[in-house]
């Protein structure tokens, strides 16, 4: 198994968008209502399968009390292979600060991640919402993400925020591969053992 500190995701939006409740519900499979603010950055390890006999290992950084979006510094990013950007479906402004968010890591950061992935969180709090699906594709479009509607209250899009995290990685090259004892694939990347790639991937 690969250290899943190589591949780095953070999780970004304004607080109280879901961002935790989201990492909890892949993690742990719970949902709590009364979910309390994140103290400092928590950082938690999965493994995230693809197929039947592949799975990508990533470490997932949950920021908090740096959710401004211009409050995050190159040291967040630093190694950094994928950010995810929430706004809650239920508050226009958080969808207004996601585009922020993404603006300043598009042209700050991006020579740090390979992807971005957009989550409309809440989705469902369906009486209350307050950004339209074409708006969020729209700038989803402008800026080369994939977007989702997700709760994790119900648990609707969690599994495929994740995958198509661990897609992003697994799509980008250089990827290291390595064949662990059980014959699973296991994804990750290294500065070390570079003898063992067998190969470099691309989208399409
Ligand atoms: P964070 O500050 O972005 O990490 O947000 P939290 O995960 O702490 O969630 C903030 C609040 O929103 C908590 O009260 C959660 O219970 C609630 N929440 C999070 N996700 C959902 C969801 O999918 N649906 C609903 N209805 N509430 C949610
Ligand atoms: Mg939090």
């Amino acid at each position: 198994m690969l250290a899943s500190s190589e591949n780095k995701v953070i999780f970004v939006g304004l607080s109280g968008v879901g961002k935790t409740s989201i990492i909890n519900k892949k993690q742990r499979g719970d949902f709590n209502i009364y979910q309390e603010a994140t103290i400092g950055a928590a950082y938690t390890t999965m493994n995230i399968e693809i197929d039947s006999d592949t799975e990508v290992s990533i470490g997932v950084w949950d920021t908090a009390g740096q959710e401004r979006y211009d409050s995050l510094t190159p040291l967040y990013f630093r190694n950094c292979r994928v950010a995810v950007v929430v706004f809650d479906l239920s508050s226009r402004d958080s969808f207004d600060k996601a585009e922020l968010w993404l603006k300043v890591i598009n042209d700050k950061y991006s020579g740090y991640l390979e992807g971005y992935v957009l989550v409309g969180s809440k989705c469902d709090k369906v009486n209350n919402r307050k950004v339209s699906v074409d708006e969020a594709h729209t700038l989803a479009e402008k800026y080369g993400t994939h977007y989702y509607e997700a709760s994790a209250k119900t648990g609707e899009c969690i599994d495929d925020i994740f995958r198509q995290v661990a897609l992003i990685i697994f799509n980008a090259p250089p990827v290291f591969k390595e064949v662990n004892s059980i014959d699973r694939k296991t994804f990750g990347s290294t500065k070390t053992g570079r003898e063992n790639c067998y190969g470099y991937y691309s989208c399409c």
